[in-house]
């Protein structure tokens, strides 16, 4: 694993060297991260630090404590990418600064429409016992801390490929009005698949957490280095182990209906820096399109 992430670091210097006159180009396929601002909450900020043979620690205060934020090199300079959480509101500021030369660097949080979805469950699903609310807060801290970690051993890889396929039942960041009470947004992409259709690695990755929790059900938290980890909820079945490394594409788990569902699906979040972002954004547009069978409609 650690080969190939190593082998994407020899290749990407192969072709600045060959690019001679400076900047490598992006190819269409790229991240759409790179394609719109997508400083907005539940986005990535991207921030030009330096130059590209600098490789400053840069940190942020996004989601409460300093964060360490993953960079890399586009076009011949050094960008920081960093997500932002739901929680920011449009118009706020976050920051950024390199370690080395304390060097700071402000981002205003954007705007994005986000649809209002309502939901209707029975009583009984809405409401929780004591128990089960200490149960959901122990596990709600468990994830946070899971993610909070940043594996500097391992270069994440940056282009995701697609976990599954199906029908994008709900967008990241929905608002949802469950029995008429606004909820939290929704914080993963849900993707409608049958239950025991496969789960891939979008990209290399070490299955950093495989438990079941009250909300999520039977679950997989990937982690992919450099801070960026991506969730898997509701699965039918695991098959891998705390521990295991995976290649990208390499199968480890069955969608399913476990936790807190309506109908069999894939709930798919993606983080940095301690910070729930649409996973959508790290595909590419063929990425997308495939996940979603929309391949055909695309001519
Ligand atoms: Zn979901």
């Amino acid at each position: 694993m650690r080969l190939i992430a190593l082998f994407s670091v020899f290749f990407a210097i192969f072709l600045l060297i060959m690019s001679g006159k400076g900047a490598p180009s992006f190819s269409a396929s790229d991240m759409r991260v790179f394609m719109e601002d997508t400083a907005y909450p539940g986005g990535v900020a991207l921030v030009r630090i330096g130059a590209s043979n600098e490789n400053p620690r840069v940190f942020t205060k996004i989601g409460g404590a300093p964060r360490e934020v993953k960079t890399f090199i586009k076009n011949g300079s050094r960008y920081a990418i960093a997500a932002i959480s739901l929680d920011y509101e449009p118009g706020a500021e976050i920051t950024l600064w390199r370690e080395d030369t304390n060097a700071t660097f402000l981002v205003q949080v954007g705007d994005k429409d986000r649809v209002v979805q309502g939901i209707s469950v029975s009583r009984k699903m809405e409401a929780l016992d004591k128990k089960t609310v200490k149960r959901v807060g122990e596990e709600r801290v468990i994830l946070r801390n899971a993610i909070a970690q940043f594996n500097a051993n391992r270069l994440a890889e940056m282009r995701f490929s697609p976990p599954t396929n199906g029908r994008l039942s709900a967008e990241f960041g929905v608002r949802r009005v469950i029995n008429g009470k606004p909820r939290r947004p929704h914080g993963g992409a849900d993707i409608a698949a049958p239950i025991g259709t496969i789960v891939r690695a979008p990209a290399p990755a070490r299955a950093a957490l495989v438990d079941r929790h009250f909300f999520c059900g039977k679950f997989v938290l990937l982690d992919h280095g450099d801070g960026l980890f991506t969730l898997y909820c509701h699965l039918d079945r695991h098959l891998v182990k705390q521990g295991d490394e995976l290649e990208e594409g390499e199968a480890f788990a069955h969608v399913g209906r476990t936790g807190r569902v309506t109908g069999p699906h894939l709930h798919w979040s993606a983080a940095l820096n301690g910070a729930w972002f649409d996973p959508l954004l790290l595909m590419s547009e063929d990425g997308v399109a495939e996940m979603l069978n929309l391949n055909k409609k695309r001519e």
